[in-house]
């Protein structure tokens, strides 16, 4: 990834170190309900802390308007962070100064205020171009933390040197969000399976109608571009669609849940890819040397439409090649489904894991590259 990492940092015992942490953990009524990137931040912070540092972490939490605001204070993960690293002093949200998203010099300067080096193992947070991100490396010494350096390491790996077959999945809700990692990993995998919203557009590329179903209007011609020019993109043969009259998110509401074919019929919305479709993707992926998942196959809160998605979850997990999780939702459901820990990496990153896949590089990174040398 050709930057500096910790190793590359001089001697620091009794240095002061400023490190930018993703403690952006979910939490309820001031509860933290996963404290997985509190964890995945620890060999850094050990890492600085045996080698005599005064560390100094930061962090942003929520979306907080560029003011103090209780329910997005820190303090549960100040808590947490000191019974597992009591050495450790951690800031308030960043965000609660409006000069973090607005990358203010006066913001980047107190900030840095009384340190010495820099670290950053903000993954998920590297594809913004905020404060805290790329300011502190134009006036210390910078370097990658641990989390980081192993996130752009796997990722790297699978855009440059993947094992094959190199099977893609893509879901979620909207081509549009997700055109650029789509045509990113088109020109490296050797099949990119396509379920969830998205496919509808798909579908639509090929003359099928598709009900009420999600539908990008001004994304099927580019999604015929796709399908005239790659004979890798696999869309469901299948779908689960539910009738008029029911309410997503609602059992109880009624309405009728079908399996159908992939043409839609008016008054019927698709929801999840149906079980032939599963099973054929699920053989796909098993003869797979490399898996990149992104996204869910359904609207996988709802039990009546998360089977797709449980079983490319449950795929994924006994495939026996290198299995990449990519971050959101798709991470989201492959806790929900108890396989997040037989993956081969499940990246912390949302945003960060697609821009990454898109463009190969993150401002986060190129930052610490043009680091200051002292
Ligand atoms: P994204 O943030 O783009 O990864 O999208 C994730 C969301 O897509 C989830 O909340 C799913 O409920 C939703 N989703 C998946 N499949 C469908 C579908 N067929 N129709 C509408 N939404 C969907």
């Amino acid at each position: 990834m050709n930057v500096p990492t910790l190793e590359d940092l001089p001697n620091l015992n009794g240095k002061r170190v400023l490190v930018r942490c993703d403690f952006n953990v979910p939490l309820e009524n001031g509860v933290i309900t996963d404290d997985l990137r509190i964890r995945a931040a620890l060999p850094t912070l050990r890492h600085l802390v045996n080698e005599g540092a005064l560390v100094t972490t930061c962090s942003h939490l929520g979306r907080p308007k560029g003011e103090p605001d209780p329910q997005f204070s820190l303090t549960p993960v100040r808590e947490r962070l000191q019974e597992l690293i009591p050495e450790v002093q951690l800031m308030e949200n960043l965000r609660f100064n409006a000069g973090e998203t607005d990358n203010s010099p006066a913001f980047v300067e107190e900030l840095i205020e009384g340190q010495d080096f820099f670290v950053n193992d903000a993954f998920g947070a590297s594809h913004r171009a905020h404060a805290s991100i790329v300011g502190p490396p134009k006036f210390l010494r910078s370097a990658a933390g641990r989390l980081l350096e192993q996130e752009v390491e796997v990722l790297n790996t699978l855009r440059e040197k993947p094992k094959r077959p190199f099977v893609g999945i893509m879901g979620g809700s909207k081509v549009s969000d997700k055109l650029g990692v789509i045509e990113a990993l088109l020109e490296v995998v050797d099949e990119l399976i396509v379920g969830g919203g998205m496919c509808f557009t798909f579908l639509a590329a090929q003359g099928k109608p598709v009900g009420s179903s999600l539908l990008e209007e001004n994304m099927i011609d580019k999604c015929r571009e796709l399908l005239a020019t790659h004979d890798s993109i696999k869309l469901p043969l299948d779908i689960t669609a539910l009738s008029s009259d029911g309410v997503i998110g609602d059992p109880l509401s009624g309405g009728e849940v079908r399996q159908m074919g992939t043409s839609i019929p008016d008054g019927w919305m698709g929801l999840d890819i149906g079980p032939g479709s599963a099973v054929e993707f699920c053989d796909v992926i098993a003869e797979a040397r490399t898996v990149l998942w992104n996204g869910p196959m359904g609207v996988f809160e709802d039990e009546r439409f998360a089977a797709g998605t449980r079983t490319i979850a449950e795929a994924v997990k006994d495939c026996r090649g290198f299995t990449v999780v990519g971050g959101g939702d798709s991470a989201a459901a492959a806790q929900l489904f108890g396989v997040a820990d037989e993956m081969s990496h499940v990246s912390t990153g949302g945003g960060a894991t697609l821009e990454l896949i898109e463009n190969g590089d993150l401002p986060g990174l190129a930052a610490l590259r043009d680091s200051v040398e002292s």
